[in-house]
């Protein structure tokens, strides 16, 4: 019999992570011996655990706060990790590790699968300007999407979208900004349990429109029953939660899992 083989998810705190429930699905669905363990590495203690993690028995991790910075300058970085600067995925390449942001890939996975049509001629609306909002924008502007973002603290919303080549759209002008819109996304908190609402008439969108919300609890958020009652396309957050996982899966066990109705109800079982 092989080894098992150890991978897992870095970050200080880590205990509510979900990962290990995505993986462990997989490993079961693919008859995969391995084990996906919450690893707890202070932020003060990153640096060391990255410049040895090449001769440690991981196979591959995901990183999480605070540590998605510490692990790039550690790895051997993709387009989308150079870009950022901060990665979540780190597999083996030779002796050294490799890394990239699987968000944003996950993202367009997400909206690929839930929404098929939904690259359209008009530019993307980013509502937004926090660590999902950059990953996020980046995937878009990469993948040739115009984009537009906005945000209530505007100058973040201007920083981001110089580095992406977006526009930023103030945020009393979403309006306007939204009557040309083909893609909607909240990248903000607004939606999430214990979070107000996103208080944004939808009126304005076109009739072809996708609405995207990262937010994934409760994964039916005030914008997206909004959206659904008006014949919008609407996406939840949990594809981009599953589909950025993929991303490491495939790196580590050369398969590309499925997301599938069984997985995501073991993770909303979790919620
Ligand atoms: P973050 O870095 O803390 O950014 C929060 C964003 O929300 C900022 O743009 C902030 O605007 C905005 N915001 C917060 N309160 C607001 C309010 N009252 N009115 C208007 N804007 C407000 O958080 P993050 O990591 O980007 O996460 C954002 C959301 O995405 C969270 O709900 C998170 O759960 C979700 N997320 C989902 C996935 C997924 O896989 N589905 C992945 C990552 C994140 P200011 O800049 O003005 O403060």
């Amino acid at each position: 019999m092989g080894e098992t083989v150890r991978v897992g998810v870095v970050g200080w705190p880590v205990k509510h992570s979900r990962s290990p429930i995505i993986f462990d699905h997989w490993f079961k669905a693919y008859g995969i011996d391995a084990r996906y363990d919450r690893i707890e590495v202070k932020p003060e203690e990153g640096e060391r655990f990255f410049a040895d993690l090449a001769a440690s028995n991981l196979a591959g991790i995901n990183v999480t706060m605070p540590h998605k910075a510490i692990a790039a300058r550690y790895a051997l970085l993709d387009p989308a990790g150079t870009r950022l600067k901060a990665i979540n995925t780190l597999w083996r390449d030779g002796d050294r590790m490799a890394g990239t942001s699987s968000d944003g890939s996950g993202f367009l996975k997400s909206l690929d699968a839930q929404a098929a049509d939904w690259r359209r001629d008009g530019p993307a609306l980013i509502l937004g300007a926090g660590g999902a909002a950059v990953s996020v924008a980046d995937a878009l502007a990469a993948a040739g999407v115009r984009v537009r973002i906005a945000n209530r603290t505007h100058e973040k919303a201007a920083a981001l979208a110089a580095i992406v080549g977006a526009e930023a759209v103030a945020w009393e002008d979403l309006p306007a900004a939204m009557e040309d819109t083909t893609l909607l996304v909240n990248a903000t908190s607004l939606g999430m349990h214990g979070s107000a609402p996103l208080d944004l008439p939808l009126d304005p969108l076109p009739a072809a429109a996708t609405v995207a919300d990262l937010v994934y609890y409760p994964l039916e958020t005030p914008l997206l029953r909004d959206a659904r009652a008006r014949k919008l396309v609407a996406v939840d957050g949990l594809g981009m939660l599953l589909y950025q996982a993929t991303v490491g899966f495939e790196r580590w066990f050369g398969i590309e899992p499925t997301v599938d109705d069984a997985l995501r109800r073991a993770v909303l079982a979790t919620m």
